[in-house]
């Protein structure tokens, strides 16, 4: 190698370490090998499970000449395999350098072992169509390429062990937490109705009437905490499992958000709310499944923000038709926003029964439709869901 090439053959190695993507990587390797060493196609070829068993095209380019041989790289399988059986670099000339009507019937190939500390990982292979044959510093200039994609080679394989035991943590760290919540979750009112029944049932005191009733009517409650519990971990997993069915069909959008305020109106007396309908969309959509996601929003806003001003809107946007959810109540802390439609997320030191499952819920169910839902929320500033369904939905009527 000459000193000219050294700023060539500096670039080549900052390509490798610069770039996080190994793909991208091998990209900017290629550009940076096309200034020290000329060819017509390289392919990269990785051992598949056990050394003698090849191979992989991991990676093929065609620069130069015979560009179409780039794309299935058979052309150098065979020098491939030569190398992996004897592991050693492996050079072939045409049997004859007469010149040629079809230069590509005369590949010069250069096969390069690509090592590591745990041996043999695949071969590299150059191929010049026509020649000129590869010179001794050209050679050595193609090893040194060789020991750079090794490298590139070895960063991979660690990134994909790394983000595999990554994956493999998270998962296990989201069962812990789910087990942990969910017996917590359903331990709670359970506590209370055995302790009630338990107090109830005590021989050596008789209740009065009113206390009796009042202990029933906390069982009674706890009971429906518990079922409403369940059924929300059920769905949830279903949710998230794809297996929930749901059925897509037109429903007037303004009809549905009335009669989703009515119910909750009847189950939440002191609901105030407004409806504020700038159109009256024909979607399609799960009716049961989106009316549970405005249901579900009235009950948090009675939960969270009783008493508020609450205001849906239904607006046309540019591709969505967006409703807005919007109260006035005490409003959330900027570092709990971003959590909230996490499963089991809860905002802490919040009181009254819940399980963090149910904006979950309205998430899974929103994207089942195609649609989004985001929040906006500011203490004091009250909150704002906003939730856009894709109005390639609405149909004409
Ligand atoms: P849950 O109501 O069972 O706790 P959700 O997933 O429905 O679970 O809600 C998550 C959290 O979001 C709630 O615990 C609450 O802290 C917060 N939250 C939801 N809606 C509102 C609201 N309208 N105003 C203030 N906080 C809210």
């Amino acid at each position: 190698m000459t000193d000219e090439h050294i700023p060539d053959i500096l670039s080549l190695a900052e390509a490798v370490t610069q770039k996080t993507d190994w793909k991208e990587a091998l990209d900017s390797v290629m550009v940076a090998v096309r200034s020290v060493f000329l060819f017509d196609n390289l392919a990269l070829y990785v051992i598949e499970n056990s050394f003698t068993d090849l191979t992989e095209i991991a990676y093929a380019r065609a620069v130069g000449r015979g560009q179409t041989a780039g794309a299935d790289a058979a052309w150098g399988v065979e020098i491939a395999s030569q190398v992996i059986e004897r592991d050693e670099m492996v050079v072939t000339v045409p049997g004859e350098l007469l010149a040629s009507d079809n230069r590509i019937n005369e590949p010069f190939l250069l096969g390069l072992p690509l090592r590591t500390h745990e041996g043999l990982l695949g071969v590299l292979v150059f191929v010049r169509f026509g020649g000129p044959a590869y010179t001794e510093g050209q050679i050595q200039r193609a090893q040194f390429i060789a020991t750079q994609f090794s490298s590139l080679f070895v960063r991979k394989k660690l990134k994909e062990e790394v983000d595999a035991l990554e994956n493999a943590r998270r998962l296990l760290e989201m069962q812990e937490d789910f087990i942990a919540t969910i017996s917590h979750e359903l331990r709670t009112p359970l506590g209370f109705i055995k302790g009630y029944c338990t107090t109830l049932l005590r021989q050596d005191t008789v209740w009065d009437e009113a206390t009796r009733r009042e202990f029933l009517q906390i069982i009674d409650e706890e009971a429906d905490h518990l079922n409403e519990l369940i059924e929300n971990v059920l769905e949830s997993a279903r949710l998230q499992s794809n297996t929930l069915p749901m059925q897509f069909l037109p429903v007037r959008l303004d009809a549905l958000i009335r009669d989703a305020t009515l119910r909750s109106q009847t189950r939440y007396k002191d609901l105030n709310v407004r409806l504020n309908f700038a159109i009256s969309p024909t979607i399609k959509a799960d009716s049961v499944r989106l009316s549970q996601v405005l249901e579900n929003l009235f009950s948090n806003a009675a939960k969270y923000a009783p008493g508020a001003q609450i205001t849906v809107y239904v607006t046309q946007e540019e591709d969505s038709f967006r409703i807005r959810f919007v109260d006035n109540g005490p409003g959330i802390a900027p570092e709990y926003v971003e959590h909230l439609f996490q499963r089991f997320y809860r905002v802490p030191g919040q009181g009254g029964s819940g399980s963090g499952l149910g904006l979950f819920i309205c998430k899974q169910i929103v994207e089942a439709h195609g649609g989004r839902i985001s929040v906006q929320s500011a203490p004091g500033k009250g909150t704002t869901f906003k939730i856009d369904l894709p109005a390639r939905n609405g149909l004409t009527f």
